[in-house]
């Protein structure tokens, strides 16, 4: 079967506002740019700018971080969508990063996708408050407001999250998708065992961390997927009472 990949984006235009604005998938565009489907949609943000990162072909999943979440169609949209979320928070409330992950169907170890890296800039509306705190004394809280809100002192600021967007490749692998997981654990010496983990994803082709802790730093993970192959491993490395490394490839 022949079928045609892309690599860069493909131009449309908006049936609304006749702007030109860019896609990235096969086939018929959608009707509107995004910046229109998020007002018809009353989204809580808008999207100013989407943009595509990186691309790889050919990447056989090997692992995943966990389950797809099917997402049912819902408003103008009509397409249903599978995602992932993992956040560093699962590994304690010390926590750093987020990963999410879209798809067209829940792909399962073995498959072999196309893996696009987006970046994507909302606007939202943002009102500063003050909040008292036990520990920290007063602290400052940002609360992000729907993009209708008619609220007073609101300030619109724009908000850049990146994404993963997986589909179905006819490629052959040449690469695989692994999620790889490093712990690190101290003692107060004499009690049970300690280790540590480090993570080395320089030679990985592409990679995206999260990672979490307790408060005290006692215990640490790290949460890494990463793209990788023969040539171009994912290396843990662990010292302390349990030595060794695990190599990902
Ligand atoms: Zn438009």
């Amino acid at each position: 079967m022949d079928r045609k990949h892309i690599f860069g984006a493909r131009v449309a235009v908006c049936h609304d506002c006749g702007k030109k604005f860019l896609f990235y998938h096969e086939g018929t565009p959608q009707k509107r740019c995004p910046i229109c489907t998020d007002k018809k949609q009353a989204r809580p943000s808008i999207v100013q700018k989407r943009e595509l990162l990186n691309f790889y072909d050919g990447i056989e999943i090997v692992s995943l971080p966990t389950k797809w979440v099917h997402v049912p169609p819902e408003g103008e949209r009509d397409d249903s969508f599978f995602k992932i979320v993992v956040k560093g928070s699962q590994y304690g409330a010390d926590w750093n990063g987020r990963i999410d992950i879209f798809a067209s169907e829940p792909f399962e170890n073995g498959d072999v996708v196309s893996i696009r890296e987006m970046e994507v800039q909302h606007q939202i509306k943002m009102k500063k408050r003050e909040r008292q705190t036990m520990k920290y004394g007063v602290v400052e809280v940002e609360d992000e407001l729907p993009i209708t809100s008619t609220e007073n002192d609101v300030e619109n600021i724009v908000r850049s999250r990146r994404y993963l967007r997986f589909e179905r490749s006819e490629e052959l692998p040449t690469a695989h998708l692994v999620y790889a997981i490093a712990y690190t654990k101290t003692t107060i010496k004499g009690f049970g065992r300690q280790f540590w983990a480090s993570v080395n994803t320089d030679t990985c082709i592409g990679s995206w961390k999260i990672s979490g802790g307790v408060r005290s730093g006692r215990a640490h993970t790290t949460g890494v997927i990463a793209i990788v192959s023969n040539e171009h491993p994912l290396i843990i490395t662990k010292t302390g009472d349990i030595e060794g490394e695990d190599i990902y490839e």
